[in-house]
C-alpha cells in the first residue's frame, strides 16, 4: 500500500507495516504510471530503490523522515543526479557537492526519488518556460500546476512523492500550492541555509516544503531549518519545535488580520468568497477576525521586479559557456563564446529579466529603479511591522485566479507579472506564510488561501493551518488521474 503523508508512512514504518523500499518503489511505480502525462520530474533518481533497500537494513529508523520518498527541485544541488534549473544551459550539468538541504534530508533517512521540473532559473508563475516542457496540473491538464516549483506540487498532487522541496522568491511554493490543493511553506528569510540553492534573488529566496498537510510541512520544515555556516544570511539559533502547534487547535485569543484591500478588484470571486469562508471557520475557532487595509501592497510588484531582476541579472552572469553546463561548438573568439552560449542556452523569459535587471543597475538610472525600488521595500516592511504588532497572522489570498489554462500566459508577461500580488510583498519583508487549501472553483480547480505571519514565527502559522485543516478535509481531496494512452 502506498500511503499519502509522510505522517502516515513514518507511523506505519515504525510500526513495521511497510519499508522504506516498499514506498519507494510504490512512488516510483506512480512517476512510471504518470509522469508521462504530468511531467512532473526532470531526472528520476536512479538509485532511489536501492537506497531504499539499504535504509531498510541499517537506515537510523528514528530519523524525523525516516523512509519517506522526498522530491526536490531541480535547482538544488545533488552529486548524484544533475542539476539543471530546466533550463539548456545547465543540460547534464552535475553539481560537485549536495545542498545543505539535500544532505539534512538524507541524514533525516529521506529517500530522493528525483529532480522536479521548474520555471528556468525558478523565473515564471507555471512552469512553461522550462526548457523540459511545460508540467500539467493533476487536477486538469488543460491547466498549468503553477509555478515555478510547478514540478514539485505537481508530483505531490499527482502521489507520485509524498513530499517535495520548492523554492519562492516571489510566491513560488505557495502559488503552485494553491492551483494544485496542496500545503506549503515560505520560510522566514535565513530559516533555510541556501547553501546549494541556485541563486535567482539571492535576498528574497528560500528553501521550504510542499505537501498534502500542514502536519507534513512541519515535518519536513524542522529538518531542513537551522543555521549553517556555509550560508552568511542563515541565522544562528532558530530551532522550530511544531509539536506543541500540532496538538492544540484552540485559537482562542489569536487575532488573524484581514485586509480588505486585498480582496477588491482584480480578484475572482469565487475565490474572494472562499477566503471569506475560510476567516469564518477561523472565527469559529475561536479567533478573532480583525479587519484593516494595507495600501502599500500596490507597489509590491514593480518594487519586486525590479530587486528580483537585478539580482538575477548578477546572478546569472555566472552562466559563461566555460565554467557550467552547456558549451557551444563554434565560437569566434572568447567574446563571442559569452555571446554564442548566453544567446542560444538562456530562454526568453531568462533573458528578458537580464535585460530588465542590467538597466535598472546600470549607471544613469540605478537611483531611478533600483534605489526607488529598496525604498519602497523598506515602507512596505514598515506596514508589516505595524500590522504584525497587532496581529498574530495574516488572511490573504494567494493568486487572483485557480490556476489559468496552459498557454495563456507567456504571450503577456505583464499581466503574469501582475499575477504575483499577493505573493512578492512576503519575500520582500522576508517574513514567513504557509499556503494550503480551502475550496473549489465551479470548474473544480482547487483555491488557496494563505497566512503570513512575523519573522521566524513558523510555529503561529503551522497551529493556525493545522487547526484548520483538523475541521476541514478540503486537503484530503484527490484529483481523477489521468493515464498516458
Ligand atoms: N512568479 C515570480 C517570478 O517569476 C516568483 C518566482 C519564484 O518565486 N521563484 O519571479
Amino acid at each position: 500500500m502506498q500511503y499519502e503523508t509522510a505522517a502516515q508512512i513514518r507511523q506505519a514504518l515504525a510500526a513495521g507495516q511497510t519499508t522504506a523500499a516498499r514506498q519507494t518503489e510504490a512512488y516510483l511505480a506512480q512517476i512510471a504510471k504518470y509522469d508521462g502525462v504530468y511531467h512532473c520530474y526532470n531526472t528520476i533518481n536512479e538509485q532511489a530503490a536501492e537506497q531504499a533497500a539499504e535504509f531498510d537494513k541499517q537506515g537510523d529508523k528514528e530519523g524525523p523522515l525516516a523512509g519517506v520518498p522526498v522530491a526536490i527541485k531541480d535547482n538544488l544541488a545533488t552529486e548524484a543526479m544533475p542539476t539543471t534549473c530546466s533550463s539548456k544551459i545547465l543540460q547534464g550539468f552535475i553539481s560537485p557537492y549536495d545542498a545543505t538541504v539535500v544532505q539534512k534530508l538524507q541524514a533525516a533517512g529521506a529517500i530522493i526519488l528525483g529532480k522536479t521540473n521548474m520555471d528556468e532559473f525558478a523565473m515564471g508563475s507555471t512552469t512553461e518556460t522550462s526548457y523540459t516542457g511545460a508540467t500539467k496540473n493533476p487536477w486538469d491538464t488543460g491547466h498549468v500546476p503553477g509555478g515555478s516549483s510547478g514540478g514539485s506540487a505537481a508530483a505531490v498532487a499527482a502521489g507520485e512523492a509524498p513530499l517535495a522541496l520548492g523554492s519562492d522568491t516571489g510566491g513560488s511554493i505557495r502559488q503552485p500550492c494553491a492551483y494544485c490543493g496542496l500545503t506549503g511553506i515560505k520560510p522566514t528569510y535565513g530559516a533555510v541555509s541556501r547553501y546549494g540553492l541556485l541563486a535567482y534573488g539571492s535576498s528574497l529566496d528560500q528553501i521550504g516544503p510542499i505537501a498534502h498537510t500542514a502536519e507534513d510541512c512541519a515535518l519536513l520544515l524542522q529538518v531542513i531549518a537551522g543555521y549553517d555556516e556555509k550560508d552568511s544570511t542563515s541565522k544562528k539559533d532558530v530551532q522550530f519545535d511544531f509539536a506543541a502547534a500540532l496538538q492544540n487547535a484552540d485559537l482562542r485569543g489569536k487575532k488573524i488580520g484581514l485586509p480588505l484591500n486585498y480582496l477588491g478588484d482584480g480578484l475572482d470571486a469565487e475565490i474572494k468568497a472562499a477566503i471569506l469562508a475560510a476567516a469564518e471557520q477561523f472565527a469559529a475557532l475561536g479567533a478573532e477576525l480583525c479587519e484593516f487595509e494595507m495600501p502599500m501592497i500596490e507597489y509590491a510588484v514593480p518594487a519586486y521586479y525590479i530587486i528580483a531582476c537585478a539580482e538575477a541579472s548578477s546572478n546569472l552572469s555566472r552562466y559563461d559557456g566555460i565554467k557550467y553546463g552547456y558549451h557551444p561548438e563554434r565560437f569566434a573568439d572568447l567574446e563571442d563564446l559569452y555571446l554564442t552560449a548566453r544567446s542560444e542556452g538562456f530562454g526568453l523569459e531568462v533573458k528578458r529579466r537580464i535585460m530588465l535587471g542590467t538597466f535598472a543597475l546600470s549607471s544613469g538610472y540605478y537611483d531611478a529603479y533600483y534605489q526607488k525600488a529598496l525604498k519602497v521595500r523598506a515602507l512596505i516592511s514598515r506596514e508589516f511591522d505595524k500590522a504584525f504588532a497587532q496581529y498574530d497572522a495574516i488572511l490573504s489570498p494567494v493568486a487572483p485566479t485557480c490556476a489559468p489554462a496552459l498557454n495563456a500566459s507567456l504571450d503577456d508577461p505583464l499581466a503574469m507579472y501582475l499575477s504575483d500580488i499577493y505573493t512578492v510583498s512576503v519575500n520582500l519583508v522576508g517574513i514567513p506564510a504557509i499556503s494550503l487549501p480551502c475550496g473549489f472553483s465551479a470548474a473544480g480547480l482547487p483555491i488557496g488561501m494563505q497566512l503570513l505571519g512575523a519573522h521566524f514565527d513558523e510555529e503561529m502559522l503551522v497551529k493556525l493551518a493545522a487547526a484548520y485543516q483538523q475541521k476541514t478535509d478540503w486537503h484530503l481531496k484527490k484529483p481523477q488521474l489521468k493515464e498516458a494512452e
